[in-house]
């Protein structure tokens, strides 16, 4: 039954992974309502059924187009996995439970966030401002943490954010400021710190495993918001047990 249910998640993932994918796309440019159907993005064919099931679509078209044969970008049926999986491993690691619930909402919000940050170098605005008040009517029947905690850590993530930001010139964007301000609201203080600590620490490794690959050099501007996902999930996941195992060392 367990097994049912885990693979029932990860089915499900998958196609919100894709309506995430579509999201995250379609609202930096502002096409969201204006299109209506998905499209190839090479030749504007509008996709049939056929081509629009997550994963085995690409698979089966070998990452090409039907139509015009150009190449699908591999970042679609790679954020349907990983939504499948992060819906399927919630389900695994909370069970039913409100716990659960706050998985599907963040990894709602992260996915197009991280499409978007990919592709167009953006947070877009839209999506925080559409997950604030969820999240805030969530904390109304579930408070992880009390008010003044969430207010504290977002406050925290506002201050410590904007100091970044001044003083990295541009290195880093505003978008950036306001996502880390909803995900220390979420998660309180103590974990928000722990967040920013782990994403910094992503973003290092990544960054100097590119710069060794690529050469690309200190200038090449660095897509954040990935890493505050990761660290976020981390966070979601593992951060209670990170902060005892912490604590015991004092
Ligand atoms: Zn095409």
């Amino acid at each position: 039954m367990q097994t049912a249910t885990i693979i029932i998640f990860f089915i499900f993932g998958s196609v919100f992974g894709s309506f995430f994918n579509v999201v995250g796309l379609r609202i930096p440019n502002k096409s969201f309502l204006r299109e209506k159907r998905s499209y190839c993005d090479y030749c504007r064919r509008q996709l049939s059924w056929r081509e629009l099931i997550p994963v085995l679509s690409y698979v089966a078209q070998r990452g090409r187009c039907k139509e015009c044969a150009a190449k699908i970008s591999p970042l679609y049926p790679v954020m349907e996995l990983i939504t499948g999986f992060l819906f399927a491993f919630t389900y695994y690691f909370y069970g039913w439970s409100n716990q659960l619930l706050l998985g599907l909402l963040l990894i709602a919000l992260i996915m197009p966030i991280t499409v978007s940050d990919i592709k167009y170098r953006k947070v877009p605005n839209q999506l925080l401002l559409f997950f604030l008040p969820i999240f805030i009517i969530y904390h109304l029947f579930y408070p992880l943490t009390p008010w003044w905690d969430s207010l504290l850590g977002a406050g925290a993530a506002i201050i410590l954010l904007l100091l970044i930001y001044f003083l990295s010139k541009g290195g880093m964007g505003l978008g950036d400021v306001k996502y880390y301000a909803l995900l220390g609201f979420i998660f309180g203080l103590e974990q928000f710190l722990l967040l920013f600590l782990l994403s910094t620490v992503y973003g290092v490794m990544i960054g100097m495993v590119k710069m060794g690959v690529k050469r690309t050099g200190r200038k090449t501007k660095l897509t954040f918001a990935p890493f505050i996902g990761l660290a976020a999930l981390t966070v979601f996941y593992f951060g209670d047990v990170i902060i005892q195992w912490y604590k015991q060392l004092f």
